[in-house]
């Protein structure tokens, strides 16, 4: 079983994006800047705002992160997202999610300008991407992508499946595998028969955010499976939505942690690479 070493894959990735970067700051006198917004106290959203502020430094973008209480009230939050979309030099912004439950998250995310969203989740990005034009893609699905190719697995003519429907990872997944020209299938929790879709796939991406829900007996010997998942356990070690065990049968398969996690850090920095370059041709 060859393991999808994503730490390995988002390293070649931060290489390509820091090269390029430090060629577009001397041509255009300013690094690219990307802004994070983080709202309250939420303890993995803190160390995922982290990473990414460590892996913007390392390419050389300047990173910077706009805090605000858990108590921040929808204008106050909008004001800042407002702020940076007037800010010339931020060319991507991102809203770190989930936000309190009081916000509204749709209405911030859709608040954010096309031409400044890191993450791809605009529906102005969507409505592009789903219409083969340029966009921002998810950071998530782009990096599985990204990972797929880099490991030479073909996708044309695959029977592909995608665990899982959210705006965030399963369904941009299927449209990106689509794009490749899988033949995909979308599974979610009123599936029927889940084993039964899976037994039929050769690529598996599991996104459906339920620990070890993809056992041995539910993946034909040599399919290549990603699994996205990320769960802490009672021992406090991390787990994804497929089991271990998926490693005896599978020809690929994408640890947790160290493979879709760095690659989701790494396309955001080339998304950011990619928003400021289009900001200083057009
Ligand atoms: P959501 O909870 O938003 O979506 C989960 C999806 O899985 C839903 O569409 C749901 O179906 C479906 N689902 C739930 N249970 C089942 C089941 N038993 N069988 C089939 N489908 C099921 O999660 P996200 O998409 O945001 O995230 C998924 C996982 O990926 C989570 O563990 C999350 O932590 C992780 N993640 C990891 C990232 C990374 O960088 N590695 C980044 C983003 C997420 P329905 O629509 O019917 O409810």
């Amino acid at each position: 079983m060859v393991k999808l070493d994503g730490k390995l894959v988002a390293s070649e990735v931060k290489s390509r994006v820091k090269a390029e970067v430090s060629e577009l700051t001397k041509k255009y006198g300013r690094p690219p800047g990307l802004s994070v917004v983080l709202v309250g106290d939420d303890p993995a959203s803190k160390v995922y705002v982290k990473n990414k502020e460590k892996a913007a430094d390392f390419v050389g973008i300047k990173g910077m992160v706009h805090r605000l209480p858990e108590t921040a009230s929808q204008e106050e939050v909008a004001a800042i997202v407002d702020q940076l979309n007037g800010d010339d030099t931020v060319d991507a912004i991102l809203v770190q999610l989930p936000l309190p439950k009081h916000l509204n998250e749709e209405e911030l995310l859709d608040r954010i300008l096309p031409s400044k969203d890191a993450d791809g989740l605009h529906p102005v990005s969507v409505g592009a991407a789903f219409s083969n034009r340029w966009a921002p893609l998810p950071c998530t699905p782009h990096g599985v992508i990204e990972m797929l190719k880099y490991y030479d697995v073909g996708l044309e003519g695959k029977r592909a499946v995608v665990v899982g429907r959210s705006q965030i990872v399963g369904k941009p997944m299927a449209m990106l595998l689509l794009n490749e020209n899988a033949t995909v299938t979308i599974c979610h929790s009123r599936t029927k028969d889940l084993k039964q879709e899976l037994l039929r796939a050769e690529v598996i991406v599991a996104a459906a955010g339920k620990p070890e829900l993809i056992t041995k007996d539910m993946v034909t010997p040599g399919t290549v499976v990603v699994d996205v998942g990320i769960h802490r356990k009672g021992d406090g070690k991390l787990c994804g939505d497929v089991a271990a065990e998926v490693g005896e049968v599978a020809s690929m398969l994408s640890p947790v942690p160290g493979g879709v996690g760095p690659m989701t850090i790494a396309m955001l920095l080339q998304n950011t690479l990619d928003l400021f370059r289009n900001s200083n041709i057009n």
